[in-house]
């Protein structure tokens, strides 16, 4: 009896989307929530547990013994019918985790999808899109990197986000017009399980602010009511842009970050390690992560304006790890990746940024981008005296590397 309905299930977990895990979709499930209905892989199924067995029962496929109603209940049940009742009304600035996700977004997904059903009745979710949200955060600061208490307020009507050093202060330390506001869960970055990284645009160059949340819950609470608030700000901006269109121009939680080295323009300088993070179409890099200001950018156009990407250095040019050449109509970057898989990896997302066409609103941030970068190469003193000055460089050799 046994036997007969292991074999059952093992014959479920073949069919249609009981081939991928119901709430990440990783390949294989070998798990299952009995009395939910639902294939899931062995991370989701520990978060299911976490649940309470009021909620999921766990069990696995191939070690467990199942009853026959169960076995039933699970043909009956599966993937597609329980998430087509659960995820119905899941929005669309709501993306649905993959396995690659932190750990905290799958957690409170799950939370939200089995516990509290926000998926499943129409309006559900719509704590998410009041386009308001008051709480306190920890913030690095940007020279001792300490993080400390401030208050942020989210605020669609006004279109920014602010944050206040003291809870009962009138005046903001910083209002960031959401127009350019990007979130991301980025527990690996900060080193905290609820580590949330924001970027924007100050006058053209990319500020990075570097937070955690108290509890899971609070940090994907933020992350998603920041993404619905900018999604339901872009709508009404760009009518014409389709939802999927939308979402790609949001879709910076994609962006790929990692160390290569560089060498200056002259190509004889020495390569020196520094964080890359590809933003949209800037690929930004630092002299260490989480650090506030990049210390340069190289603004990927299309590869019809002559940015091109390729492996490899040109010749003449000593290769001690994996050369990528980046080749803008200024100049050439020459690239350095420590492994052949990063090396390929870096040119495939920048691949992928060269072959997209320049939207109006990239052409703006290209001219704008290079106005930037033009004013700080001829006028360093000018920029140090305004609220640039923490990108301007320091020394000459340092200037070098813009
Ligand atoms: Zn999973």
């Amino acid at each position: 009896m046994g036997e007969r309905n292991k074999k059952i299930l093992l014959e479920q977990l073949q069919i249609g989307k009981n081939k991928y895990c119901a709430d990440c979709n990783a390949a294989d499930p070998e798990w299952a929530s009995s009395n939910v209905g639902v294939f899931v892989c062995v991370n989701c199924s520990g978060i299911h547990r976490m649940l309470g067995t009021h909620i999921s029962r766990v069990k696995s496929c191939k070690l467990d013994q199942w009853d026959d109603d169960s076995v039933a209940f699970m043909c009956e049940r599966g993937n597609e019918v329980v998430n087509d009742e659960l995820e119905k009304y899941l929005p669309v600035y709501y993306h649905k985790p993959v396995s690659s996700d932190p750990q905290v977004y799958k957690e409170q997904f799950i939370q939200s999808k089995y516990n509290r059903k926000e998926f499943k009745q129409p309006g559900g979710p719509a704590h998410y899109e009041k386009g308001r949200l008051v709480g306190n955060l920890h913030k690095r600061g940007k020279e001792d990197k300490q993080y400390r208490v401030r208050k942020f307020v989210l605020d669609a009507n006004e279109g920014t986000l602010k944050y206040y050093i003291k809870q009962e202060a009138k005046e903001p330390k910083q209002s960031i017009p959401l127009t350019t506001l990007h979130a991301t869960l980025s527990p690996e970055i900060i080193d905290h399980p609820n580590g949330l990284q924001l970027s924007f645009l100050v006058n053209g160059v990319t500020r990075h602010i570097y937070l955690y949340a108290d509890n899971g819950k609070e940090a994907v609470d933020w992350y998603i009511t920041i993404r619905a608030t900018v999604y339901s700000n872009l709508k009404e901006q760009y009518s014409e842009l389709s939802n999927d269109e939308i979402i790609k121009r949001m879709a910076r939680n994609q962006q790929k970050q990692g160390w290569m080295s560089k060498t200056g323009p002259k190509k004889t300088e020495p390569y020196r390690k520094r964080w890359f993070v590809l933003d949209d179409r800037r690929l930004l890099y630092f002299t260490q992560p989480l650090e506030a200001y990049p210390k340069g950018a190289i603004y990927l156009g299309n590869r019809q304006d002559g940015y091109i990407v390729r492996d490899g250095l040109p010749a003449g040019q000593q290769e001690s790890g994996y050369g990528i050449t980046v080749t803008t109509p200024e100049r050439d970057f020459l690239l350095l990746c420590e492994d052949q898989e990063e090396q390929r990896s870096w040119i495939a997302e920048i691949k992928n940024v060269l072959t997209r066409p320049l939207s109006e609103q990239d052409n703006k941030d290209l001219i704008n981008h290079k106005q930037t970068y033009e004013k700080r190469r001829k006028s360093v003193a000018r920029l140090a005296s305004t609220s640039l000055s923490a990108v301007v460089p320091t020394s000459p050799k340092q200037k070098q590397h813009f």
